[in-house]
């Protein structure tokens, strides 16, 4: 039995060795689907073997490692999903993704070593393409395994022209088997999956855990504001229709509503700005800029949304402006099962750490997972809130903590599992 320091530096170990299957030159860039992407799935499918589960790779590329119930009971045809994704960002950290899957083998390693009566068999996921990044999709495999992928999604192209039904053929998948990757929701107990926070709220707790209550929903939006050109030395301020300053308006506007949603970890967020026509000696006639709007939960989100257009039309008539909403992007929250937060509550608590509940304001797989099962997830301190980026770090010891408490989930899983004589 190893103390959670021994996982820690294990999972270190671990991390740093699938750290070194790069796409990149000098930096690590592991798309999904590359040459990259093989060797390190092949490397999780022989750790997976070196702990004793049945290992196959699914019509998506994502790696499977099963182990049958140990105490098979009412329980013993379904199966708790662990996992996460091997897929990276362009000169990404080595933690995001990645931990969830070495995780969930060495959580696996001490279950067998320690004996656990698993009334339910695990299987632990190592996702492939959860990023988004070389194909103008995200989440497919997740998507696959949940039964949610549809065919049209294979046809997505790289930058390259590359279409993915393409790349997983000479990865060694098998883009007409795609409905084979999907578990029955009858068979499937749940899905956890570990994961670095990407924020800096744990580190500023000072809390090396924290349980996930949601994956945020979001909206998109692009704000169209549309004004009157006019002559930046003769037109008076009070007969301007500046489609400018009209947007500054609103976009004070727009931080204000969510500091207001703060209850509700409310953030949104004007990523990108385009002013016509553009000359410093022209008032601005057309101003279009994005809106990406967060929250733990769909009905604060959508109120804030109505809030600003009500909002935004009132400083459009006041300015002699006119604005329009276009959006183009929503997802839905997904909130976490509380009998799996629950869980990883008690695990936190068990470790003597304080416990600590937060929304995950990033996407995950779990978010694809929601379709077909209950989710949990459990965060784990990260430095600074870094991540998607090479200073992305983790240490040896919240690692540890994080295998344990998942460990402790699982036991705690298993025993409702056992008292409640079935699963669910
Ligand atoms: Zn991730």
């Amino acid at each position: 039995m190893r103390t959670p320091t021994q996982l820690g530096i294990r999972a270190e170990a671990m991390l740093a060795e699938l750290a070194a299957f790069t796409d990149g030159d000098g930096n690590l860039t592991r798309l999904y689907l590359s040459p990259a992407h093989r060797a390190a799935a092949d490397r999780v499918a022989s750790w997976m073997r070196d702990v004793g589960l049945d290992v196959g790779f699914d019509a998506l590329g994502t790696v499977r490692g099963r182990l049958k119930p140990t105490a098979p009971g009412r329980a013993g045809n379904r199966r708790l999903l662990i996992g996460s994704h091997i897929d990276t960002v362009v000169n990404a950290g080595r933690y995001d993704g990645m931990l969830g899957v070495v995780a969930g083998i060495l959580a696996i390693e001490e279950i067998l070593a320690r004996h656990v009566e698993l009334p339910f068999g695990i299987d632990v996921l190592a996702f492939g393409e959860e990023e988004g990044v070389r194909f103008p999709s995200t989440l497919v495999s997740s998507s696959a395994v949940a039964g949610s992928l549809l065919p049209s999604d294979l046809d997505a192209r790289d930058a390259d022209g590359v279409v993915l039904r393409d790349a997983l053929i000479a990865f060694g998948g098998n883009p007409d088997a795609v409905t084979s990757a999907a578990y029955a929701a009858e068979e499937t107990l749940a899905y956890l999956e570990v994961h670095i926070e990407q924020g800096p709220v744990l580190e500023a707790a000072g809390l090396p855990l924290g349980v996930v209550t949601s994956i945020a929903g979001q909206s998109r939006f692009f704000v169209s504001v549309m004004g009157e050109a006019g002559h930046a030395g003769t037109v008076p301020m009070a007969l301007r229709r500046d489609a400018l300053a009209a947007s500054a308006e609103m976009m004070l506007t727009i931080e204000e509503v969510a500091r207001a949603g703060y209850a509700h970890q409310m953030v949104a967020t004007v990523g990108r700005l385009a002013a016509k026509p553009g000359a410093v000696n022209v008032i601005p006639a057309e101003v279009v800029f994005t809106l990406d709007i967060r929250a733990d939960a769909d009905a604060p989100r959508l109120a804030a949304i109505a809030e600003l257009e009500k909002r935004f039309q009132a400083i459009a008539i006041k300015r002699g402006v006119s604005v329009t909403l276009d959006k183009f992007y929503e997802s839905p929250t997904t909130p976490c099962a509380p009998r799996l937060q629950e869980a990883f509550a008690g695990a936190v608590l068990d470790l003597g750490l304080a416990e600590r509940r937060l929304a995950s304001g990033a996407g995950h797989d779990g978010h694809a997972m929601h379709h077909l099962t209950d989710v949990g997830m459990l965060f784990v301190r990260c430095r600074g809130g870094i991540s998607h980026n090479p200073a992305e770090f983790a240490t040896v010891d919240d690692m540890g903590l994080a295998v344990e408490a998942l460990i402790k989930a699982v036991e705690r899983l298993a025993a409702d599992a056992v008292s409640s004589g079935d699963s669910t």
